[in-house]
């Protein structure tokens, strides 16, 4: 069962990690249960005893371990965890700064823009923030998929990146001591924003293969419902059409036959119809996201400055060294934010920096126009 896997991946390990965050100790027991023993304040936040075992299935294994899946109690009383401590937590992460050599061989290839020219100019150490948020997303038709993603932005540059499996390794080296000041309040609407974003195009990849098999049944159901129809309405044809002629030896004409035959027809058709739109919405899937914490982290590497020149105009520009993902940041796509861009470009109006869709001709006027800088649409044809 797809389901019952993806959820043994990440919840437990999810779970394990924020009782672990906060002094509690786990361990995995047998059939999939998750033994703790947790601090009392935490216990009593949780509303569960100070040790136990946990059941992330939805199966009912063993009568007195504590319900843990999604819909569970214990799942809602962790929210309201990170609510209490503020959903929004900061913490600081170890500084890290690479050899800049190494480091400028590939810059070249990883600050490629298409359609402009980048020149590397000051590079300094300082201080660098990110906002790491999780999103608990379920995506249900008649099959269920649920999951975690985390999603890493630099509040400065934009710069977006996934974070696989749980970001475990980044978790364990956050350090709450420090008192990091909250960034400002529309700057955080905006950085959530675009978490979301990044959150939703990595869901819409998790549940490609769902939707594939979504498509491909409904697609199959719809086949069998048109041929069945097809059958009926041409017995229906047959029978009208040997009625008439048994009348007719009778002595007796069969009046308006072929409005009686498109008539039937026309029934047979509507309840084809309703049939196949009740498939669709049985198929359809419903995909729901929302954001569970987000920690806004304190750290320092280095920074690169940098000039994009497109034609006569120059912006400058300045992406960091990551040290939590030990990799440069990568540009940002300042209309989708999404991090798999391959291709970027800058554009004429503000020298945005955005992927090859995002710069993408209007398929109304054929016009190229930038999502940036018109986020509601084509600002040539006005669609
Ligand atoms: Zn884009
Ligand atoms: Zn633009
Ligand atoms: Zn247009």
């Amino acid at each position: 069962m797809e389901n019952g896997e993806k959820q043994e991946i990440y919840l437990p390990q999810f779970v394990a990690d924020i009782l672990t965050h906060h002094g509690g100790l786990v361990e995995n027991g047998e059939q999939g249960l998750l033994e703790f023993v947790l601090p009392p304040a935490m216990a009593a936040t949780l509303k569960i005893a100070e040790h136990g075992r946990l059941n992330f299935t939805y199966a009912d294994i063993a009568g007195e371990a504590i319900d843990a899946s999604y819909d569970s109690d214990l799942f809602t009383n962790i929210a309201h965890f990170f609510q209490e401590k503020g959903k929004w937590a900061t913490a600081t992460f170890p500084p890290y700064e690479p050899g800049t050599e190494k480091i400028v061989k590939t810059l070249r290839e990883r600050l490629s823009l298409t359609n402009a020219v980048v020149s590397v100019g000051n590079i300094e150490s300082g201080d660098i923030f990110y906002l790491l948020v999780y999103f608990k997303y379920a995506a249900f038709s008649d099959e269920r998929q649920e999951g975690i993603v985390g999603v890493l932005l630099q509040e400065k540059s934009l710069s977006t990146a996934e974070i696989q499996g749980n970001g475990q390794e980044i978790l364990e080296k956050l350090s709450q001591g420090e008192v990091i000041p909250p960034c400002t309040g529309d700057d955080m609407g905006r950085d959530i924003s675009i978490a979301c974003k990044v959150a939703e195009g990595m869901v819409q990849q998790r549940t490609e293969d769902l939707v594939k098999s979504l498509e491909r049944r409904l697609n199959r159901d719809v086949k069998r419902v048109c041929e069945y129809y097809e059958t009926l309405k041409q017995e229906a044809r047959k029978s009208l059409e040997k009625k008439a002629i048994a009348e007719s030896k009778r002595g007796s004409l069969t009046e308006n036959l072929e409005q009686q035959i498109g008539d039937k027809l026309h029934a047979i058709g509507s309840e084809q119809e309703w049939k196949i739109r009740d498939l669709i919405s049985q198929y359809a899937l419903q995909v729901e996201i929302q954001p569970l914490a987000a920690v806004r982290i304190k750290t320092s590497s280095l920074i690169f400055h940098m000039a994009i020149k497109r034609r006569l105009s120059t912006r400058k520009f300045a992406l960091s060294y990551n040290p939590l993902l030990h990799q440069l940041d990568r540009l940002p796509c300042e209309a989708c934010f999404c991090p798999d861009g391959n291709s970027y470009y800058v554009c004429d109006e503000q020298l945005h920096i955005v992927c090859s869709n995002c710069l993408a001709r209007c398929p109304h006027c054929q016009k190229q126009f930038c999502r940036a800088c018109h986020p509601s649409g084509c600002s040539k044809c006005g669609k």
